[in-house]
């Protein structure tokens, strides 16, 4: 069974149609990059598998029970968005125990969670202190903690680092893949960076237009492009 499985998904807005029978499934512990030119429905797409934006059509299966129809928090899912609202009033322990408060798990519980994403981000030292305070690496990181302080069926990335500069992107790419390493969990995530794409994916998904036009391992995409767009896109430049 798949971890994630979206069935003939079609999304419009008004008149345009932005997800043209989006079909895809996801091994559990996978790593899925979503690639793809700029309005090209992958925001949509994140946006729909999270329950934000009602689908046209389709269906939406976690763990084989279909979701389609279910709200957000219903969903065992967690976000992280490439603009990250911090709630600027509350403290890095407050921001990061939030999702789990508005889920009502126990006060233990949450400042265990809280512990725990912190050590593994490294932030343990700033749980004290206002968004306003911290640099933007640091407060990316602390967005990210947010998701990883609940432990959701999966998580999804929404160009989470596209507005670090690149020294810090590297630096959180690299911590990105020794989560995932270490926790094994499913995670769809969007970027625009190719070598983003090819270092964190098991397989990668290239989108163009509202339609998949290429499923594949890095290697797949890299090597055997389905078509000119695809090797425009992601392929060897030969
Ligand atoms: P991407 O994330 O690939 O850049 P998006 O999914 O954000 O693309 O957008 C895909 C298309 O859908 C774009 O043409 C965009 O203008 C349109 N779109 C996105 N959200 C909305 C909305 N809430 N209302 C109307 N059109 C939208
Ligand atoms: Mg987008």
């Amino acid at each position: 069974m798949s971890a994630l499985e979206i069935q003939h998904l079609c999304k419009d807005f008004s008149s345009t149609q932005v997800l043209k029978d989006v079909s895809l499934a996801i091994d559990s512990g996978e790593f899925l990059i979503l690639v793809g030119p700029s309005g090209c429905g992958k925001s949509t797409l994140m946006n729909a598998i999270a329950g934000l934006e009602p689908v046209t059509s389709g269906k939406i299966l976690i763990g084989g029970e279909d979701v389609t129809w279910r709200t957000p928090a219903e969903r065992d899912i967690a976000m992280v968005f490439q603009s990250y609202a911090l709630y600027p009033s509350m403290t890095v322990r407050g921001n990061i125990a939030f999702g789990l408060e508005m889920r009502k798990v126990p006060k233990v519980e949450r400042e265990q969670a809280v512990e725990r994403v912190a050590d593994l981000l490294q932030i343990s030292h700033l749980l004290d202190r206002k968004p306003s305070q911290l640099s933007g690496g640091q407060r990316q990181r602390v967005a990210m903690g947010r998701a990883l302080a609940r432990e959701p069926q999966i998580y999804l990335f929404d160009e989470p680092l596209s507005n670090l500069d690149a020294k810090l992107r590297v630096e959180m790419r690299t911590e990105i893949k020794k989560l995932h390493q270490r926790l094994g969990t499913t995670i769809v995530y969007v970027t625009h960076d190719q070598i983003e794409a090819m270092t964190l994916a098991d397989r990668i998904a290239v989108m163009r237009d509202g339609q998949i036009q290429q499923l594949g391992t890095p290697n797949e995409i890299y090597n055997d492009p389905v078509n000119v767009f695809v090797a425009g896109f992601m392929g060897s430049p030969s």
